[in-house]
């Protein structure tokens, strides 16, 4: 396979990074206890598993810009311009404890290769990495996500939203890698604004600027039939309102308390269900998607 870019579209995203890193916790601890344990089973100490990272991460040492610093974190390899430090808290409060609650709710298979995440600091030190990995083209983006590689390349000026968004890429590629694009992106984007539960173990979505796009474009009646979202093209020029979509349909399923099912049912029943529509209308007691869309536009209706 050649290189899968996800990229992530410019917004009023500085935003988010506040709101994803101080909507935090009850409680702190609670969001690190055990996450470390929790992110792949037991590894005799030995494992080819975590020499393959310690390669990996020299490997990938020698690539980056010389002022870069690289640590590993089993499963994942983190690289930064940043101080170590700053890294140590990205591993420790972000990258652990939101790869541990997304894998209570999502994911069941962990990863079996390295994951590694670049994280620049500012736009040059973005643009500096990109160039150098070869991402032509690609530094007007906030983050990109490689599925070759596994590897996500993060500005992190942009917000620390970004990093959840991305990271829900990297592990959705591993768990389903069939995930309908339309969900993908949902669901990654519903991550860049977020909290822990107070124990920590999941990810509650928050309201955020995409949900505007999709509050306008409904009060216009000017959104698309849901069938059409979810068969349709994704890219391209109604990028905007179909992340505004996604995200919304996620968070709207969360607050339903189906996301988890909606997720599963998609995943065991891609084959048969590829866009997943059938999926959407089962986990919400609905023969079809005309009934979904019902509901989900009385959902919008009643955050005006
Ligand atoms: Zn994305």
């Amino acid at each position: 396979m050649g290189e899968h870019a996800r990229i992530l579209l410019l917004g009023p995203i500085v935003l988010i990074g506040l709101c994803y890193a101080v909507a935090a916790p009850g409680s702190l601890d609670a969001v690190r206890a055990g996450a470390e344990r929790a992110i792949l089973p037991p590894l005799p100490s030995d494992a080819p598993f975590q020499q393959r990272c310690a390669t990996l991460a020299d490997d990938t040492r020698r690539l980056l810009p010389d002022d870069w610093t690289v640590v590993v974190a089993v499963p994942f390899i983190l690289g930064s311009n940043a101080t170590a430090e700053e890294i140590e808290h990205w591993r420790r409060d972000i990258v652990i404890p939101t790869a541990r609650a997304l894998q209570v709710d999502y994911f069941d298979t962990p990863p079996s290769e390295p994951i590694t995440i670049l994280i620049a600091t500012t736009d040059a030190a973005y643009e500096e990495c990109v160039t150098q990995l070869g991402h032509q083209g690609r530094k007007e983006y906030a983050g990109i996500y490689s599925r070759a590689d596994r590897r996500l390349v993060l500005n992190l000026s942009t917000g620390e939203g970004t990093l959840a968004h991305e990271l829900t890429h990297a592990l959705a590629h591993v768990d389903f890698p069939d995930m309908p694009e339309w969900f993908d992106e949902g669901l990654a984007s519903l991550h860049e604004d977020s909290e822990f539960s107070e124990d920590g173990l999941q990810l509650i979505g928050l309201q955020n600027w995409r949900g505007e796009l999709l509050r306008e474009r409904f009060q216009q009646g000017t959104l698309p039939p849901l069938e059409n979202f979810i068969t349709g093209e994704f890219s391209g020029p109604q990028a905007a309102l179909n992340y505004a979509i996604a995200r919304s349909l996620c968070l709207f399923l969360q607050q339903r308390g189906r996301l988890t099912a909606f997720y599963r049912k998609s995943r065991a029943n891609h084959e048969i269900d590829p866009t997943a529509g059938w999926s959407l209308a089962a986990v919400l007691g609905h023969e079809d998607l005309v009934g979904v869309e019902e509901e989900f536009h009385a959902w919008i209706q009643k955050r005006q």
